[in-house]
């Protein structure tokens, strides 16, 4: 395992003049605000461990003005209103003006969440593809929908349900925004955004653009930073709300549906996972090892779907296993800035801590350490770094059944379709799984037989715009992301019926 620490890119000026802000202000009702007493917490570049901006740590009464402010935006901006076309046009506006800056808001995304900058790019990219495909979706809906039955005169109507309350967490900031947000602004919502504590920047570089070039009336969206048991408790728990969101760990997301339940809104929560690959004898062992390398240390492993479970074909399970640990050392940790880094640091000391402690538990409930993993130093960088690791043994040991997110994964090997399924499926989360076969109809049989959202084949973590993507079990409720019925999710049905 080699580590670098080049930084071989320079921050684009508009980065460094809008990180040299001495507070990052949040934004509500189209203006930047300060914490009514003033409170404010730091982000830190994960990379070097260096604070890189002091934001605005809002109150429960600062929260409140934000939902305010988005009721009001829902009854008297126009926003919901709106012709379709005219607010797909704003959709696709914004689009425009995040890819051109995309270099400046990859660039903050890299430095706020230790991201290699290639992995930002992507995922500022896809914020861009999701508001163009949810501002092309929205003209296609049926927003008044004929029922024919006898005796009646009957039609569904669709409106905007009001202001739409989002609360997500520190591994995608960017995406999860856009996914977020992009349906919702799209059926005519207004919003309020909670960003993690950890990564705050993209969402206010967001609100800086939508501002300058008045992308938005005000109030439409609100960006409300803070610490997640005083802000986001406020979001979760604000009665004006018609619909929440909430992504991020499984425990917090109870909290949150308790809430939500409490004041009768519907909520949807998009939680962790502890996805497996089931991997078959006649796979291409060399090309099915990389690519779950590839999976299990792209952004660290700080994937809520990523494969962290690999269950291979007791024929070839030593020669697959072989070829993962060559590929696993060889994997080049580094700097996120860096070029030549293929793994970045993980978001924070507390995530580091965390998955160093999965590995001696692991190891202290009788786990194999395959591949050692430990905490990584990259010269000239302070930041929190670890190195992949892998475990093998019972898949009964908390490291095969927790959430550990970072670079590490159980192996076990199985003997037939069924205990391949088996295994798969004895786990309380039920995101990503992913069968590997050149057999394609048992990879059919397989992917179906998954208790989970998504079943992938001869690949992991595949989420395409268009194709629902959501979990089950604890790893989600209410609906997913990303698909026609997203969209559906954010407009309120009324149906209107006439005797005749
Ligand atoms: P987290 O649950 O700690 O925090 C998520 C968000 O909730 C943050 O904005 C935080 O400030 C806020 N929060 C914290 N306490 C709160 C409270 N009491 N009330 C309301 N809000 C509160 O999660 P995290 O550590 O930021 O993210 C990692 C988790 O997110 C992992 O479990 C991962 O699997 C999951 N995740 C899931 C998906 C998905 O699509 N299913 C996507 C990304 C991440």
């Amino acid at each position: 395992m080699s580590t670098t620490a080049d930084v071989s890119q320079d921050l684009l000026p508009e980065v460094s003049e809008f990180l040299s802000a001495s507070l990052q202000k949040a934004f509500v009702n189209g203006a930047w605000v300060e914490a009514s007493g003033g409170q404010t917490f730091d982000v830190v570049d994960p990379g070097r461990g260096a604070k890189i901006a002091t934001v605005a740590a809002l109150q429960k009464a600062d929260v409140d003005a934000a939902v305010d402010a988005a009721a009001n935006a829902f009854e008297g901006s126009g926003w919901a209103k709106m012709p379709v076309a005219e607010r797909s046009a704003a959709l696709h506006r914004i689009a425009d003006a995040v890819e051109a800056r995309k270099v400046a808001f990859s660039q903050i995304e890299a430095l706020d969440c230790g991201k290699i900058y290639e992995q930002a790019e992507a995922d500022v990219q896809n914020f861009i593809d999701t508001f163009r495909y949810f501002a092309n979706l929205a003209q296609q809906v049926n927003y008044r929908s004929v029922i024919g039955v006898q005796g009646h005169e009957a039609w569904v109507a669709r409106h905007p349900w009001g202001p739409c309350g989002f609360i997500i967490p520190w591994n995608f900031p960017f995406l999860l925004a856009g996914w977020g947000l992009a349906p919702a602004l799209a059926a005519g919502n207004t919003c309020v955004l909670k960003p993690a504590e950890d990564t705050p920047l993209s969402a206010l570089y967001l609100c800086k653009i939508v501002q300058e070039l008045d992308l938005l009336p005000a109030g439409v969206l609100n960006v409300t930073t803070g610490l997640g048991e005083e802000a986001g408790a406020a979001v979760s728990s604000n009665p004006k709300f018609r619909r929440m969101s909430f992504t991020g760990s499984p425990e917090v997301g109870r909290l949150v549906a308790e809430s939500c339940g409490r004041n009768l809104i519907p909520v949807k929560c998009e939680l962790g996972g502890k996805g497996a690959a089931v991997v078959f004898e006649d796979v291409d062992i060399e090309s099915t090892a990389e690519k779950l390398v590839g999976a299990i240390t792209f952004h660290t492993g700080q994937v809520c779907c990523d494969a962290t479970r690999w269950l291979i074909h007791k024929d070839i399970y030593d020669k697959f296993v072989g070829e993962c640990v060559e590929r696993m050392k060889a994997v080049n940790i580094g700097y996120q800035m860096d070029s030549a880094a293929q793994m970045g640091p993980v978001v924070n000391p507390t995530q580091r801590d965390r998955v160093l402690g999965y590995l001696e538990k692991g190891v202290a409930a009788g786990a194999e350490l395959v591949l050692e993993g430990g905490a990584a130093e990259v010269a000239g960088c302070g930041g929190y770094y670890v190195k992949p690791a892998l475990m093998a043994g019972s898949l009964d040991n908390v490291a095969a059944r927790e959430e550990i997110f970072g670079p590490v994964a159980y192996l076990a090997p199985f003997a037939t379709e069924e205990e391949g399924i088996r295994l798969a499926n004895d786990t309380d989360y039920g995101l990503g799984n992913s069968v590997w076969s050149s057999d394609l109809v048992r990879c059919a049989r397989v992917a179906e037989a998954f208790e989970s959202g998504n079943g992938w084949i001869n690949a992991h973590n595949v989420v395409v715009h268009g194709v629902p993507y959501a979990g089950i079990g604890k790893s989600g409720m209410g609906g997913g992301v990303v698909s026609p019925e997203t969209l559906n999710d954010y407009l309120r049905p009324i149906s209107c019926v006439r005797p005749l």
